[in-house]
């Protein structure tokens, strides 16, 4: 499965990963509250993703890494 790893404690909360998604399957996680203050992005439905990284591309602060499945 394609693999996506969040550094979370450098999330803003932003949104725009969110937003570039085409599968729609990235939300702001409301449960949680990074060191920063701000509820961190998360995947919802990993086994969606389609690995095309427009989520990694848009996010100003590197939080999110891609890993496409061989
Ligand atoms: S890699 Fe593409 S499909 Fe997967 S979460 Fe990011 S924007 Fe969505
Ligand atoms: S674009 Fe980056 S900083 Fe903004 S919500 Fe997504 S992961 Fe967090």
């Amino acid at each position: 499965m394609n693999k996506l790893t969040f550094r979370t404690d450098r999330c803003k909360g932003c949104g725009l990963c969110i937003d570039a998604c085409p599968k729609g399957i990235l939300a702001i996680d409301e449960n949680t509250i990074n060191p920063k203050g701000y509820h961190p992005a998360y995947i919802k439905e990993q086994e969606k993703c389609i690995a095309c990284a427009m989520c990694a591309m848009m996010c100003p602060d590197t939080v999110i890494t891609v890993e496409k499945d061989a």
